[in-house]
């Protein structure tokens, strides 16, 4: 007679108890599309069932003797144990193959090897009934072991190591949560199972490989900091993370990049301050081109996809898919906005290196001339252009390579020297000299133009403070500022700090502003620039002409001199309505009260032209290039002599 074993009801109730919480929480966190889910969820199934089938047993246990059903309970459970037991190693495997990110490169041959321990196991198990050759019970009903129990160990011995192989093979790719994670998991279901063979009567193998399950949920199922709230993506973090294991598992992957270009137009034409907006327009739609844990968000208009399987087909069905739903209006709000997107699409790591390249494709903007919806290839070498100019720029700062040229600007009036402008170089060892136009946005957005431009304006005020300039009656010296700087707190404090530090005159320093300033920043680009004017500083407009700026809002700004483009003056001399365009944009400026200056001055004809429209400076290449401070001085002594 058997009494009901108490232990083993209560260990496996246990059980029951963790797999029914680890699913429910797995449920109701929705963490079900992945295959990484899907096989949590599995091995979850598995020991939930093994422990329902154990209890199951354990009651029935007690009557076997007297009762052929249930006896025959008995037997099936132990049956169902077995062939679900058999399939948990090597779910296990998979699981950890999947975090590990080593999946993408596995071939259906390598997975048909991999799998084929399983099903040479499973087959003694499922012929049992027929054969005993895995357990039998003897004529007292009592469970024997047969040999093929044996080889089911050796099995899930194999798949343990294999995993654990994996785990080794992409420790450095791992967080350090995956790896606590995982390390937990093995050394809990190493002692359930040490302990179930040492005290026979524990069987705790089950409670423990629950444990280890829980363990996981917690720290490798959690998603929360890697899934953008809004959209259900991943975020730039989980990207990041990725990346990294793509790269150290050798894993080829292509990235997939789209970017809404006029994202800033949309916000302010919904009147939304929410910066969620496109994501919220797009997420739907790009659900439908593939699996939303393939998509990242890296910032409210750039989202990325990650292709693993390496094939152009699907590349370009996707980048297809795209272009052509972008064509289409979106609805928000009931009303149809138009997106502009770009698509682009490069292998890592062959046109991409590195998650940094990646990163770099994502947060660059696009290039201001480009009109094509897909950029790939060669196209993208733009971005290598970019990240080189970007270290130039760091080593520039590091290594002196910064310097100002100077280009004199001159009365109209008697041809008398007025002035010069101060224009950065940055001479490169690599990639040789770097121009200001391609590298000042640049600095901007990697947020070293205040570093250049504090150079700049130190520069500027050593050489006022030589005494050269004055000695050879210059007024001043123009020395330019990005509007972006400008309208940064404590802006004016640190420009007064930094020429007070030199002792100079404040009248001597010009600054040049652009127009192209969104409306919204007038207001507050107009109080720096009055502030400014109160402590002694001059400033000019520059480039007038070349964006389309409210008129109105310009001239609201308190600038001395209005610096006509060299666009206008050039297109003056070879078309008529050019002709009519400066000499009405000369007499409104005069009227408005500035002095003009024209620049981009190259020959005679247009120093006649701009006298006989009495403008008050010229600047540009007739008078001199913008040259180095040893020559401009030279330049300068002798125009004065
Ligand atoms: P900008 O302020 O409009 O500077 C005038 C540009 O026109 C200079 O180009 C100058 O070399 C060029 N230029 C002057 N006269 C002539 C001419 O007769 N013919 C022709 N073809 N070109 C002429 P550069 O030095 O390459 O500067 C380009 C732009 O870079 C500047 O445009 C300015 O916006 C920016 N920049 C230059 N230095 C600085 C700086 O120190 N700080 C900031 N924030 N921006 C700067
Ligand atoms: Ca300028
Ligand atoms: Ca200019």
């Amino acid at each position: 007679m058997y009494s009901i074993n108490m232990l083993d009801i209560a260990l496996h109730s246990s059980t029951i108890l963790l797999c029914v919480t680890i699913l429910l929480f797995t449920l109701i966190q929705q963490r079900t599309d992945k295959l990484q889910n899907k096989l949590f969820i599995t091995m979850t199934v598995i020991i939930f069932c093994n422990a329902l089938s154990s209890v199951i047993s354990a009651l029935a246990e007690h009557h076997k003797m007297t009762n052929d059903t249930a006896f025959t309970v008995v037997e099936v459970m132990q049956f169902l144990y077995f062939l679900l037991h058999t399939a948990l190693c090597p779910t296990f495997f998979c699981y950890v193959s999947y975090v590990c990110g080593t999946t993408s490169r596995v071939s259906w041959k390598k997975l048909l090897l991999y799998m084929s321990i399983f099903i040479i196991t499973e087959i003694p198990v499922l012929l049992n009934p027929f054969l005993h050759q895995v357990y039998y019970f003897n004529d007292q009903r009592e469970f024997c072991r047969n040999w093929a129990e044996n080889s089911i160990y050796l099995a899930a011995a194999i798949y343990f190591a294999l995993s654990i192989g994996k785990l080794m093979f992409s420790w450095n790719a791992l967080s350090a949560k995956k790896k606590i994670a995982l390390s937990y998991f093995y050394v809990i279901v190493i002692a359930g199972v040490a302990i179930q063979l040492i005290f026979i009567k524990v069987k705790c193998e089950l409670l423990a490989e629950a444990i280890g399950v829980l363990g996981t949920m917690i720290a490798i199922e959690s998603e929360d900091e890697r899934i953008d709230v809004e959209t259900g993506f991943n975020n730039r973090r989980a990207l990041q993370s990725d990346l990294n294991s793509f790269m150290i598992n050798r894993s080829p992957v292509t990235l997939v990049c789209l970017k809404i270009t006029n994202g800033d137009i949309i916000q302010r034409a919904t009147g939304s301050e929410n910066t969620d907006i496109l994501a919220s327009i797009v997420s739907d739609y790009l659900k439908t081109v593939t699996p939303r844990y393939y998509i990242y968000i890296t910032n409210p208009s750039t989202f990325i996809i990650t292709i693993t399987d390496n094939d152009e087909k699907t590349v370009s069905a996707i980048t297809n898919n795209i272009i052509k739903r972008f064509k289409y209006p979106w609805l928000f709000r009931e009303t149809e906005i138009i997106l502009n997107a770009v698509v682009m699409a490069a292998d890592m790591p062959e046109r991409l290196k590195s998650p940094a390249d990646v990163f770099y494709m994502a947060d660059s903007p696009v290039p201001a001339d480009n009109d094509k919806k897909l950029l790939t290839g060669s196209d993208l070498d733009y971005l290598i252009r970019r990240s080189a100019v970007e270290d130039a720029i760091s080593r520039g700062l590091e290594e002196h390579n910064f310097e100002v040229y100077y280009q004199p600007t001159y009365c109209v009036k008697g041809r008398r020297l007025h002035g010069a402008e101060a224009l950065i170089r940055l001479h490169d060892s690599l990639i040789g000299e770097v121009y200001p136009d391609e590298f000042i946005t640049v600095a901007e957005q990697i947020g070293m133009i205040d570093e250049i431009d504090d150079f700049v304006l130190s520069e500027v005020c050593r050489f006022i403070k030589s005494g050269i300039p004055a000695e050879n009656g210059m007024d001043c010296i123009n020395v330019n500022l990005s509007v972006i700087q400008c309208m940064q707190a404590g802006f004016a404090d640190r420009i007064n700090d930094l020429i007070e530090s030199f002792g100079i005159d404040k009248d001597f320093i010009n600054f040049e502003i652009t127009e192209t300033i969104a409306p919204k920043d007038y207001k507050l680009l107009s109080t720096v620039v009055a502030d400014l004017k109160k402590d002694g500083y001059h400033f000019s407009m520059d480039d007038y002409g070349t964006g389309y700026s409210n008129i109105q809002l310009i001239f609201s700004l308190d600038f001395d001199v209005v610096k006509i483009d060299k666009s206008i003056l050039w297109s003056a001399e070879t078309s008529e309505l050019g002709s009519v365009i400066l000499e009405n944009s000369v007499r409104m400026i005069r009227q408005m009260g500035r002095k003009i200056l024209v620049e981009g001055v190259e020959t005679k004809e247009q120093i006649e032209l701009l006298e006989k429209l009495s403008v008050d400076y010229l600047q540009g290449y007739y008078f001199s290039k913008p040259i180095p401070k040893k020559d401009f001085i030279t330049h300068i002594s002798q125009a004065h002599n």
